[in-house]
């Protein structure tokens, strides 16, 4: 049933000087369901709010998911864990909620290409969007070229902002390619900034061994990794590749070539 919207109506009136669109349009249609069904006073009200409340959260949750730039949209219950027998379930509802944020630590997450690595980054992005954190989501390569732009316009620091603003930072798809001196001194001015002050969530397909090679700096490497490991969980994902698991059941693979062997740069020992 349409709801009317009587000029004169005073409840649509006044909601609409108080912004309460959600209440305005319900108030009159849950009056006669909570007089058909005797409701309170109390549960009327209460219904209404809860209304407004959740269209606003809808509202919410849509635009923030945009600004986030997040690769995609899934959480974790789309992930499946019987899949990836080398993460521990319940640690990661445990950082799902988002403790570590509250005390500005990181989490990093290793592993091979394709085991869900960012999948677990976008779900605590959204999760962070759910209990309205500020966040934000790039790659290595894009946070770097954003910089290295900015640094050669003479605005660094304004866009420095940008990646030290969100209380949660996710950068993923580092060690995928190698950074140039520059590059790395950009990437470790922003953990150096972040670090003890807002929470970085990371993911790589290197080991921390190999970090000296993605920086091309073995100093610049360990300050670095030095700031991220200190309050941090890190989870290492051992597992198959969940879009390769697709193509052999699909048939694409023999046998033989069900499991591809991993060479040294799709594995993460940290
Ligand atoms: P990675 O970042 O480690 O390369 P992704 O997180 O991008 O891998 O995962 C590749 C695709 O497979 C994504 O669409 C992701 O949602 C899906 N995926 C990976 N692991 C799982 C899983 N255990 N359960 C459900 N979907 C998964
Ligand atoms: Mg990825």
């Amino acid at each position: 049933m349409t709801p009317t919207r009587d000029p004169l109506d005073p409840i649509a009136a006044l909601c609409e000087r108080l912004k309460l669109p959600e209440v305005g349009r319900l108030a009159a249609t849950r009056a006669e369901q909570a007089a058909a069904a005797q409701w309170t006073y109390t549960a009327y009200l209460a219904d209404l709010l809860d209304a407004e409340v959740a269209t606003r959260q809808t509202r919410y949750v849509r635009s923030h998911t945009q600004m986030a730039r997040l690769p995609f949209h899934k959480t974790l219950e789309h992930f499946d864990f019987a899949l990836q027998p080398t993460l521990d379930e319940r640690q990661v509802r445990q950082l799902a909620t988002l403790q570590w944020v509250d005390a500005a630590d990181n989490l990093i997450v290793l592993g091979p290409p394709g085991v869900g690595k960012t999948h677990i980054l976008v779900a605590m992005a959204m999760q962070a969007i759910y209990a309205r954190i500020p966040v934000y989501c790039v790659t290595i390569q894009d946070l770097v070229a954003d910089l290295r732009k900015a640094w050669d316009e003479n605005r660094f620091a304004a866009r420095l902002a940008t990646y030290t603003r969100p209380r949660l930072l996710c950068i993923d798809e580092v060690g995928y390619l190698p950074l140039n001196t520059l590059e790395a001194n950009l990437f470790f001015r922003v953990v150096a900034a972040r670090y003890e002050h807002g929470s970085l969530a990371l993911t790589s397909n290197k080991g921390f061994t190999e970090w000296g090679a993605v920086f091309g700096d073995p100093v610049l490497a360990t300050a670095i990794l030095d700031r991220l490991v200190h309050h941090s969980t890190i989870l290492n994902i051992r597992g198959d590749s969940y879009r390769l698991r697709e193509k052999r059941q699909a048939g694409l693979f023999g046998e033989a070539a069900a499991r591809p062997p991993l060479t040294s740069g799709n594995t993460a020992t940290p």
